[in-house]
C-alpha cells in the first residue's frame, strides 16, 4: 500500500527538529531507520501530518565514553553499533543482542535509539538496555531530561517519549570485565524473537558474584528477571546451579499467546533460554 500524504523535514539539528515537532503535536512522527515506520505508514497504521527525519542530523550518531558510561548516539545503526570496539568492551551484551536483529539490509538502516522508541516487545534491544541499566536522554520542547530504561518502557509499543521529545542518545554504565550472552529464540532465521534473554554476569573465583537478566517478549515491556538474579548470586557457576535459579525466570511475567507460543511454551522457553544465557556468559 501507499502511504496517506505528509509533510516532510530533514533537520540538520536536534533543535530544529525539536522546533518541527513541536509545532505538529501528535501530527508528527519522528523517521529514524525507517524499517518499522515505513510498514506502518504503508499499511496507513499511522497517518501522520509531518514526518521528521532524522537522517541528517549527525550529532546523534556515533559512540563515545563520558568517564563510567558509554553514550550511543540515538541513530547509531545496529551496524555501526556492531562494528563498535566500545560497545564490545563495555557493554558486550549490546553488541551480542544486536548481532541477532534481521539481516544485514536491515542493520545498515536501522538505529539503535529507533528500536528503543518503537519498543516493540519481540525486539532484542530493550531487554539489555534494561538489564544493563541504561538511561535514556529524552530532548523536548522544555528541555533535556533523563529517563532510566526501567521507566521508559510503559507498555507494548509505548515509552515515556512525550509527543514532541526525541530520544537523543543512550547512556550505558561500562560494564567491562562482565561476560555476556543473548540467548534468542526464533522459528527462522533473522526474525524477532519469540522469547529472547539477556544475561550478563560477573564471575568470581568460580561463583556468580552478580547478575543482570533481561527478558524479551515475555510482557508488553522488557522484564527484569530480579528473582533469577537474586537466586544466582553466591552460586557455583555450574550448569546444575544454574539451572536450578533460572526456574525463577516467569516471575513478574505475563507472556501472551499468538501464533508461534502459546502462554506454557513462552513461559518454558523463558526458563530454558534463560539457563542456556546464564550458562553461555558465565563459561565464556
Ligand atoms: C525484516 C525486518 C526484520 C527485523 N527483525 C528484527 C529483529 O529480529 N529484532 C529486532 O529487534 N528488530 C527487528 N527489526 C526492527 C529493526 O530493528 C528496526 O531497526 C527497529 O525496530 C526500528 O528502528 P528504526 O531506526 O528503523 O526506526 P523507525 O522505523 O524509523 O522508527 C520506529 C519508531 O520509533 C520512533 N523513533 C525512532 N527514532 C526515534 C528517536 N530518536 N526519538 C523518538 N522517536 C523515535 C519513530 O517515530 C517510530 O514510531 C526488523 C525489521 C525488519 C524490517
Amino acid at each position: 500500500m501507499i502511504p496517506a500524504q505528509f509533510e516532510y523535514v530533514a533537520p540538520s539539528t536536534v533543535e530544529e527538529a525539536v522546533a518541527a515537532l513541536a509545532e505538529f503535536g501528535d501530527e508528527a512522527k519522528v523517521l529514524a531507520g525507517g524499517q518499522s515506520l515505513l510498514p506502518v505508514l504503508r499499511m496507513r497504521l499511522a497517518d501522520p501530518q509531518l514526518l521528521v527525519d532524522l537522517g541528517r542530523v549527525e550529532d546523534m550518531r556515533g559512540v563515545r565514553e563520558d568517564g563510567d558510561a558509554l553514550v550511543i548516539g540515538a541513530m547509531t545503526t545496529h551496524h555501526d553499533v556492531l562494528r563498535d570496539p566500545l560497545v564490545r568492551q563495555h557493554a558486550e551484551l549490546i553488541a551480542l543482542a544486536t548481532r541477532t536483529v534481521a539481516d544485514p539490509q536491515v542493520r545498515h538502516r536501522g538505529t539503535f535509539g529507533g528500536s528503543l522508541a518503537h519498543a516493540d516487545p519481540a525486539g532484542d534491544l530493550p531487554a539489555p538496555a534494561l538489564a544493563l541499566d541504561a538511561e535514556m536522554v529524552l530532548v523536548g520542547p522544555s528541555g533535556q531530561r533523563t529517563v532510566p530504561a526501567a521507566e521508559f518502557f510503559t507498555d507494548y509499543f509505548t515509552t515515556a517519549l512525550e509527543p514532541a521529545e526525541l530520544l537523543v542518545e543512550v547512556r550505558v554504565p561500562k560494564w567491562t570485565g562482565w561476560r555476556a550472552h543473548y540467548e534468542k529464540f526464533n522459528r527462522v532465521a533473522q526474525a524477532w524473537s519469540i522469547v529472547g534473554v539477556a544475561a550478563a554476569v560477573r564471575v568470581a573465583d568460580g561463583q556468580i558474584a552478580e547478575a543482570r537478566i533481561g527478558l524479551t517478549n515475555m510482557g508488553p515491556t522488557p522484564i527484569r528477571a530480579t528473582g533469577v538474579e537474586q537466586a544466582l548470586v553466591g552460586q557455583p557457576a555450574t550448569p546444575e546451579a544454574i539451572r536450578a535459579a533460572a526456574r525463577h525466570a516467569t516471575e513478574g511475567t505475563s507472556p501472551t499467546a499468538d501464533a508461534s507460543a502459546d502462554v506454557d511454551y513462552r513461559s518454558h522457553l523463558a526458563e530454558v533460554l534463560t539457563g542456556r544465557a546464564v550458562l553461555t556468559a558465565a563459561s565464556g
